[in-house]
């Protein structure tokens, strides 16, 4: 069979059997002072001086993906690969993709467009350095890139970047866009969108793709929502998760919310239990696998329709 370049619409990987639909298992790699949330307590200045916790949190992922013989796709931020270059060098050993988180961790909702090209840029050139592979995919730190700031698109693309996992199509208060399209989707010329996944329920899109969500919810639920993704919609998932979300030893932050408190927190102790069993009741692979790399193997008109508030139109 040919290959089918990228603008051809996107196709998920399917084999035989029950459990037939290939998932992509993604994996934010910054560390637990990083997030966005803390960005009010913890100065950027102030990194380098804290504990780092990231190098042991990805080992630890690492091991589970290869004693469960599973893949993955690696958003990596610049500053810790810069720091942790052997690390990088595992990944990419381990057989994962290496993709870009950017430099700094900044929203790029916050970034000029010269800001956040001078930060994808030099996230992209240290991790092929380091990597020695070609980064094909970014996703924006909080999921921000949206209606407000849609050039960031055009940058990835003028970058040489091939896809983006940067738009959550729900309502959130710190991120969403609540009307995009639920799945890959070509947004660019050559460039394509994959959003996290979500399960539209009652006129919603629910968050389904991991997350404080996967923390929070009771493991059953959550394989439930992937679940009705594969069977309903015959869609793979996007699922992300982070290295500090599999760390309930980590450091506690002071001087944040009651709210940030407990989406980051709450049951770090269960998550890599439950990551487990996920890898154990789903497929998966990398992005690049399953959206740039695989040529289709059974038509789904209903992934390329037009979609109206994100329910695609039969
Ligand atoms: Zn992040």
């Amino acid at each position: 069979m040919s290959k089918v370049p990228v603008l051809s619409c996107p196709q998920p990987a399917r084999t035989q059997g029950t459990n037939h639909i290939i998932n992509a298992l993604t994996i934010d790699v910054e560390d637990y002072f990083q997030v966005s949330a803390f960005a009010q307590s913890i100065e950027r200045a102030q990194w380098d001086s804290l504990e780092c916790r990231v190098e042991r949190n990805v080992h630890r992922m690492l091991d589970l993906l290869a004693q469960k013989d599973t893949r993955a796709t690696f958003f990596t931020l610049g500053w810790i690969a810069e720091r942790y270059p052997a690390l990088v060098r595992r990944i990419v050993a381990d057989g994962h993709e290496l993709a870009s988180h950017g430099y700094g961790h900044q929203r790029a909702s916050d970034l000029s467009q010269a800001e956040f090209t001078e930060d994808v840029s030099k996230a992209k050139a240290i991790l092929e350095d380091i990597g020695g592979v070609q980064i094909r995919g970014y996703r924006a730190p909080s999921f921000s890139i949206g209606q407000g700031n849609l050039w960031a698109l055009d940058v990835l693309q003028a970058t040489g970047h091939e896809y983006s996992s940067s738009i959550y199509p729900v309502k959130h208060d710190h991120y969403g866009s609540p009307d995009a399209p639920r799945f890959a989707h070509p947004i660019r010329e050559v460039l394509m969108e994959i959003p996290p996944t979500t399960l539209r329920l009652m006129e919603r899109n629910l968050p389904s793709g991991g997350g404080g969500y996967f923390r929070l919810l009771p493991y059953g639920i959550s394989r439930w929502l992937l679940q009705q993704v594969n069977q309903r919609d015959a869609q793979p998932a996007i699922f992300y998760c982070h290295p500090w979300e599999i760390d309930a030893e980590q450091p506690r932050v002071a001087g944040i919310g009651w709210k940030s408190r407990f989406r980051h927190y709450v049951n770090l102790d269960k998550t890599e239990q439950r990551l487990a069993r996920l890898l154990d009741d789903f497929r998966w692979d990398r992005m690049d696998r399953i959206f740039l790399d695989r040529p289709p193997v059974a038509a789904n008109a209903r992934a390329h329709t037009p979609s109206l508030h994100g329910v695609p139109v039969a």
